[in-house]
């Protein structure tokens, strides 16, 4: 439990932040303001501490022919890795691949090239456990193919893609690079990260601060930068640095990295600890498999409104998401959940439970009290 007795079980939208990267990155905002584009020594101490967090990113991840571009947010990550690369590659070809339940700022990169810009976008579909098909991937390359984009683990399900595979597809066809968006793997899946060409993440999601995030990419990438100026970070990303953003991130990827074994085996007892509980109330469907990442459960109420649920909880202090974050205020659906489960009611009334370590055994015995004390209470049947 988190102080003020907050059952925070909400992880996958955001996390609580390190007290220690808090502390970090007041220490650095503080004692290494300069420009790290100044020429004079603070300028050249703040450009170290930035090549530092590179480093220590690139190490924590084991990639050796990488560079790391610091910007914002994992949806700017995207948006670079995405249209960045298919605007500077265009001439090599137009056809670009991703799947039906990518995050919204890989969809909607996909949607903008195809409707401004030409391309021709495949989209593939998830089988009904959230997962790509090795074979449908396989049969979708073509000789106009420049981009693969698909998601390590699914923001909604946690569903887990078989990257290892995914790479060895892409890169039979040396003309094709493979971007993946890993905000929901980082931290709580080891992957080949210097076996893939581009991804993405957030120091949000991982115990850091907002308003950090990073693309990782091969050096021989080029993009065509999406936000254009002073030329900072290689020229693919203007605008002065926060060297004290960069500092927390590195850190926050370092320490959600080290005991990842340790991690997974704790929080994978508390999913099939909640996931054992939630089979037993009358009215709940799990979404999530048990294969899915154990950082996340997602289930949906079959004859109540999740919305009234979600809120109804959150009065008493347990904090947990209907649909996603990113969507909740303007899509009543989860259309990840529609997308693999085809059902409009499992669709419009799905709960994501979503882990990390300050959650106890005792928070989901609460939790599980409380959720079922609501669903007895709630009368109405309206679910859409
Ligand atoms: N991709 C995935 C898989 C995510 O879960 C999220 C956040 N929900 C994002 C991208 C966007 O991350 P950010 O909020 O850092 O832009």
């Amino acid at each position: 439990m988190l102080k003020n007795n907050l059952i925070y079980l909400d992880n996958a939208a955001t996390t609580l932040p390190n007290e220690e990267i808090i502390n970090l990155f007041n220490k650095i905002e503080t004692n290494v303001f300069g420009n790290p584009n100044s020429i004079h020594h603070l300028g050249i101490e703040a450009n170290t501490y930035l090549n530092k967090a590179r480093e220590m990113i690139l190490n924590t991840l084991r990639c050796k022919n990488h560079r790391v571009i610091f910007l914002s947010s994992a949806t700017e990550a995207n948006n670079l890795a995405i249209k960045g690369y298919c605007l500077k590659y265009k001439n090599r070809g137009r056809h670009i691949i991703t799947t039906n339940i990518e995050h919204p700022s890989v969809l909607e990169c996909f949607k903008q090239l195809e409707e401004h810009f030409g391309f021709d976008v495949t989209i593939l579909n998830a089988d009904h456990n959230g997962k790509i098909k090795i074979k449908d991937l396989k049969d979708a390359i073509k000789s106009n193919t420049i981009l693969v984009s698909i998601m390590a683990i699914n923001n909604e399900t946690g569903s887990i893609n078989d990257i290892k595979n995914i790479i060895n597809i892409v890169h039979e066809f040396p003309k094709v690079m493979l971007h993946v968006d890993a905000t929901q793997a980082i931290g709580k899946i080891e992957l080949p990260y210097n076996d893939i060409d581009m991804f993405s993440f957030s120091g949000h999601k991982l115990h850091g601060i907002k308003g950090s995030g990073a693309l990782i990419a091969r050096k021989n990438i080029d993009f065509l930068p999406v936000i254009s100026g002073g030329g900072q970070e290689d020229g693919y990303r203007s605008g002065t640095q926060s060297v004290a953003l960069a500092v927390s991130l590195a850190k926050s990827v370092q320490l959600e990295c080290s005991d990842l074994i340790k991690k997974i085996r704790y929080i994978s007892e508390l999913n099939s600890y909640t996931r054992s509980s939630l089979t037993k109330i009358d009215g709940i469907k799990l979404n999530s498999d048990e294969k899915c990442s154990p950082f996340i459960l997602n289930f949906s109420l079959t004859n109540k409104k999740a919305s009234v649920v979600v809120e109804a909880l959150s009065r008493k202090n347990i904090f947990v998401s209907s649909v996603s974050a990113c969507h909740s205020k303007k899509e009543p659906i989860s259309e990840v959940i529609m997308a693999i489960k085809n059902d409009q009611v499992l669709a419009a009334n799905t709960i994501r439970l979503s882990f990390d370590e300050n959650v106890s055994h005792n928070d989901i015995d609460i939790f599980i009290k409380e959720l079922t004390n609501i669903l007895e209470r709630i009368r109405w049947n309206t679910i859409i």
